[in-house]
């Protein structure tokens, strides 16, 4: 994918340091990569003498602070929505590989560790006048094709809806808060994570199972000729509440969507793991559905399947056309998830 051309997905990939267990297990080992950051490339590797090359748009190593990773995968995305344009930011990997790493991390106690969501907070934060300038935010649950809302869970039937003549989705349903500084969202990603966990307790289910998905709204006043304008009808460049009343604002309006997708590894459909066979099937179905979308978009075919699943049809007007997406597909170094590995860096390479 080309980094600066919309309708296109950015594919970066991340690899998370070897944990504890994996530095004690996999001693004897290499790790199942090797990674080339300049060379944007990364090495899988097959036996001890034979590995596969993919490029990609970005290769983060397992040194590559949180800063970078934000500037690279988020920032342009970022800054696209605050230009009045639409965009999305996802993590994609087997569980346990870094997504909430990357995305979800608070860094209350060490503000190098902030993760994706809190920085992109604070840049829109800094960029919009409070006066005349607006960013909210709503904060979900999709798990098995129900969208539950995690600021206010007793809300778990969500319903999409798509303007017919914008194309704008939006879901009626769903708690909508609008964030006036930096504290007040953390306090709000802190009350939706514990919402999540409770709710994912009643479910008897693993958060891994389900996606999170963050909407950030946000509503700008345009400037320049508009303002000219009430200063030349207004006195001494006040504008006169007469004209203000015929001439309602013009709002630019841009909005961000960070999902942090459920684990990619494959789910058992033995039911060993307390699924049945339909459970199994609608788990997996929003991201198979992405998969889908995201090659057909790579692929500049003109069908995309985006009405296949919840997930696609709530990422339909920030993906794709005019939309930023950017995609970062998380990996770990254990030589025993290698197939797991194999199959995330393919899904990357599927979406360039
Ligand atoms: P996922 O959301 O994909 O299941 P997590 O983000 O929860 O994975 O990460 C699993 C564990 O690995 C956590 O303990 C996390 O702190 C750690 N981890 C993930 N990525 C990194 C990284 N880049 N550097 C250090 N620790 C990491
Ligand atoms: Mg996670």
């Amino acid at each position: 994918g080309d980094a600066g051309v919309p309708g296109r997905v950015r594919v970066a990939v991340r690899l998370r340091p070897r944990n504890g267990e994996e530095s004690v297990a996999d001693a004897d080992f290499g790790d199942c990569v090797e990674l080339q950051p300049e060379l944007k490339r990364l090495k899988l590797r097959k036996n001890n003498w034979e590995s596969e090359t993919y490029e990609f748009d970005e290769v983060l190593t397992e040194f590559a602070s949180q800063k970078r990773v934000y500037e690279v995968v988020a920032k342009p995305v970022v800054e696209s929505v605050l230009e009045g344009y639409n965009g999305t930011v996802m993590a994609y990997g087997q569980t346990g590989t870094g997504k909430t790493f990357t995305l979800g991390r608070l860094g209350e106690e060490d503000t190098a560790a902030r993760g994706i969501m809190v920085r992109a907070m604070e840049d829109i934060l800094a960029d919009i006048s409070p006066e005349t300038d607006s960013v909210s935010v709503s904060y979900l649950q999709l798990y098995m094709e129900t969208i539950q809302d995690l600021l206010d869970p007793v809300n778990d039937n969500i319903a999409i809806i798509e303007d017919p003549k914008t194309g704008d989705v939006s879901l009626p349903g769903a708690t909508i808060v609008e964030i006036r500084d930096q504290k007040s969202f953390v306090d709000l990603l802190t009350l939706g994570e514990a919402h999540r966990f409770a709710a994912n307790t009643k479910l008897n289910t693993e958060s891994s199972r389900s996606h999170a998905i963050l909407m950030v709204q946000v509503r700008r006043a345009v400037k320049g000729r508009h303002d000219t304008e009430l200063n030349f009808h207004g006195e001494n460049g006040h504008t006169s509440p007469l004209v203000s009343s015929f001439r309602p604002p013009i709002v630019r309006k841009g909005k961000l969507v960070v999902v942090d997708l459920a684990g990619s590894e494959r789910i058992d459909k033995s039911g060993s793991e307390g699924h049945t066979l339909e459970e199994a099937k609608s788990i997996n179905l929003s991201l198979s559905a992405l998969g889908k979308c995201i090659n057909a978009l790579a692929e500049n075919s003109p069908h995309v399947p985006i009405r296949d699943s919840k997930l696609t049809r709530l990422l339909k007007d920030s993906f794709g056309g005019t939309a930023r997406t950017s995609l970062v597909v998380t990996i770990g170094p254990s030589p025993r998830h290698r197939g797991e590995t194999a199959s995330t860096i393919m899904f990357g390479q599927r979406a360039m």
